[in-house]
């Protein structure tokens, strides 16, 4: 089996510095460690036409090398379909008829954690579930035993989480990200994951489904955002923070890149980086861009605060 570290973009449009610096990290941080490196494109939901493509060339445009062929999730159904069934088969799904209003304003369970599914359909009958099938298509839920699970990470320690009976397979018959992502990365040998840290709470969820599914739970990194200057994460609507804006507005890729590295306290160049690279060194503070991009970008490097 492969040690791999991965990125793993949602095609839904083009990335922003946020994200690029998001992949370097993930790219340093599998490199360093002697690693293989995935780029796996989730492309299971808001998928645009044409954003893989940019992704792509813009992931290499800064430098980043990747192994083997890019995988889709859509191409996937096969891996998603075997792991929903092993957990049918151990009794740990159930089928949810809950609109979202319904789960809104559904009486909490006692004990319940604030923002956990309230287990609505977890004990239905089949007479009760077949009058329901009637009236719209179910949702799988994960039939948790635990309702909170704790995991390890580079950055953040020990982190403790909510584990609800989180969906599986949406209604409409997609899979669901938190069980698309556990299959994939223990399917593709990934057992380094590193990702923005706003996806730090989905984590405890992820690392219990992999338990269940008998996979090796990876060791995890969550690394700290690019947020605008309200302190809200990077949008495209904060001036130029795309490659093709930057490049507009006077900074080739590669001053994207030196400047993304020298934002976590790196050398500007890849090799360099890579040399220098130290997780325990990395800042734990999101890095606020404070002007608009292009301003601040004839200055040597992008600047943060
Ligand atoms: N596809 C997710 C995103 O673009 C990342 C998922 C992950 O890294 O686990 O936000």
């Amino acid at each position: 089996m492969t040690s791999a570290g991965r990125f793993a973009p949602s095609p839904s449009g083009e990335l922003h510095v946020g994200n690029l610096r998001t992949a370097l990290l993930a790219w340093l941080f599998a490199r360093s460690s002697g690693r293989e490196f995935l780029l796996r494109v989730e492309d299971l939901d808001r998928a645009r036409a044409g954003a893989e493509e940019v992704q792509l060339r813009d992931l290499a445009a800064i430098g980043i090398d990747w192994d083997g062929p890019v995988v889709r999730q859509t191409e996937r159904s096969a891996l998603y379909g075997a792991a929903l069934r092993r957990l049918a088969g151990g009794g740990l799904t159930y089928e949810c008829f809950c609109t979202r209003r319904e789960i809104q304003e559904a009486p909490s369970a006692p004990h319940a954690p604030q923002g956990a599914y309230p287990g609505t359909c977890r004990d239905l009958t089949e007479e009760q579930r077949e009058r329901r099938r009637a009236e719209r298509p179910a949702a799988i839920r994960l039939r948790a035993g635990v309702t909170e699970w704790a995991v390890t990470d580079v950055l953040h320690g020990r982190y403790s989480g909510l584990v609800d009976d989180f969906v599986l397979r949406r209604n409409d018959g997609v899979v669901a990200y938190n069980l698309a992502v556990v299959v994939d990365d223990a399917e593709q040998g990934v057992d380094q994951v590193v990702r923005g840290d706003d996806l730090l709470s989905s984590t405890p969820r992820q690392a219990y489904l992999a338990g269940l599914l008998g996979y090796r739970v990876p060791e995890y990194a969550h690394v700290p955002l690019v947020l605008n200057s309200s302190g809200r994460r990077l949008a495209k609507r904060d001036g130029a923070v795309t490659l093709a804006e930057l490049a507009e507005a006077g900074a080739p890729a590669e001053r994207v890149t030196a400047a993304l590295l020298e934002s976590v306290g790196l050398p500007g160049s890849l090799p360099d980086a890579l040399a220098a690279f130290n997780p325990a060194a990395l800042p734990r503070e999101p890095w606020v861009l404070d002007a608009e991009s292009g301003r601040f970008l004839r200055d040597s490097t992008l600047r943060g605060r």
